[in-house]
């Protein structure tokens, strides 16, 4: 699970170097490499930065991707100054004017509009930068029924949701393209994008996938708009309870190489973060202190939930390995080291509150004081969603790996 070079580096740092957020970018580089090799050709394969914007990860992942998935002002400066000349689409909901204005100086080859005012916004913002032809999706919240997910009792999109357009919504935006319309717009609508659930397997998102190139197709298809483009989102699968279980690209490839067939006429695009650099990455750490209360263990490590938020975001167990520390001087103190064998424990960070939980009552064969503790899936919405600042401890270290 964990790989050798983070595995060496995680028990080389000091105890102060703790904790440290460690990635692979090698092995990043392999997945990302087997992930494209599994989507047909003619797919094109975004990356969403808000899974974890990092440069060093970016910049990984360049060779691999056709552009970057950016959701805010901030991300569109960030990723452009990472990967300079990588496409990117601009989605997002309330987008200001300003950061339209800047997003079209900065040439975004690609918005995602999620509403009819934004669409307004961005026209007036295009006029006013007297730059044509800006390209554009429209962002659909299109209801997916259970029976296109193969009979699983599944209802996705369609429900009242801040993100997107209604479908009938969609269909009043269209008279703003027209060049007859005495509109002074200058917007192209190119095509459909859609990002309707995550956590779906590969069968389900190819469903998911087919049900939106399928409306779309038929809407470019009743009102001769001559849509190009079909984005479907990302989303992608990730078992936290079982790391090893991944999605199944290769399955996912073979039905969206189908759909393309289907859809000769279309370029099929998606756009997954988590997926793509989840398993990259490790939040590694020491145990500090070990301690039973009312019968049951905890051990609290240097760190927690204001590095790695994740657990406590998505209300699950972090899986995380046991690194012992055994060598040299590990323990010199004149009192017994702490340790609990052969029982659940519960371990806990540094923070004053009962919500910093990193994994709750998971059975180990021994954990001691002193140990380092590697928890793993922390590639993608991790660092970057925590609530570093809180309680004023020091902040992890950061180490790229790379052969
Ligand atoms: C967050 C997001 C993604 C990526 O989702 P993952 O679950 O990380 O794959 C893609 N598209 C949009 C519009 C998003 O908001």
């Amino acid at each position: 699970m964990i790989t050798s070079a983070v595995r060496t580096l995680a028990t080389e740092l000091t105890g102060d170097d703790l904790p440290a957020y460690v990635y692979d970018l090698t092995a990043l580089r392999a997945h990302a490499r087997a992930v494209r090799d599994a989507l047909p050709p003619g797919l094109e394969l975004y990356y969403a930065a808000k899974a974890n914007p990092a440069p060093r990860i970016l910049q990984a992942l360049a060779p691999h991707v056709t552009g970057y998935e950016v959701a805010s002002g901030g991300e569109v400066e960030h990723v452009r100054a990472a990967v300079p000349g990588a496409p990117l689409a601009f989605g997002g909901p309330g987008k200001t004017e300003g950061e339209l204005r800047r997003a079209l100086t900065l040439g975004v080859e690609r918005f995602h509009v999620e509403s009819e005012q934004e669409l307004r916004l961005l026209a007036g913002a295009a006029q006013d930068a007297g730059i044509p032809d800006v390209d554009v999706l429209l962002r659909v919240n299109l209801p997916v029924a259970g029976a296109e997910l193969g009979g699983a009792a599944l209802a996705m999109g369609g429900r009242p949701s801040p993100f997107g357009l209604d479908p009938e919504a969609v269909e009043r935006c269209l008279p703003l393209f027209s060049a007859d319309s005495g509109s002074p717009l200058r917007l192209r609508l190119c095509g459909i994008h859609a990002h309707l659930a995550s956590g779906l397997d590969a069968p389900a998102q190819v469903a998911v996938a087919a049900a939106i190139a399928d409306w779309a197709a038929k809407l470019s298809e009743r009102h001769g708009l001559g849509l190009t483009e079909v984005n479907v989102g990302g989303g992608m699968g990730v078992d936290y309870a079982h790391p090893d279980r991944r999605f199944d690209w290769a399955v996912y490839g073979q039905g969206m190489a189908d759909l393309a067939l289907r859809h000769p006429d279309l370029t099929l695009r998606i756009e997954p973060g988590r997926a793509l650099t989840v398993y990259c990455g490790w939040y590694v750490t020491e145990v500090l202190d070990i301690k039973h209360s009312g019968g049951e263990a905890f051990a609290v490590v240097r760190g927690g939930t204001h590095h790695l938020r994740t657990p406590a975001t998505k209300q699950h167990d972090q899986p995380f390995q046991v690194l012992p520390m055994d060598t040299g001087n590990t323990w010199t103190r004149p009192w017994p080291r702490p340790a609990v064998r052969a029982e659940p424990v519960t371990l806990v960070g540094q923070l004053c509150t009962p919500k910093d939980v990193l994994a709750g009552r998971i059975p180990v064969e021994e954990l001691r004081v002193g140990d380092r503790v590697a928890f793993a899936l922390a590639g993608a919405y991790a660092w970057n969603i925590s609530h570093h600042d809180f309680l004023m401890h020091p902040r992890p270290g950061f180490h790229y790996l790379e052969e």
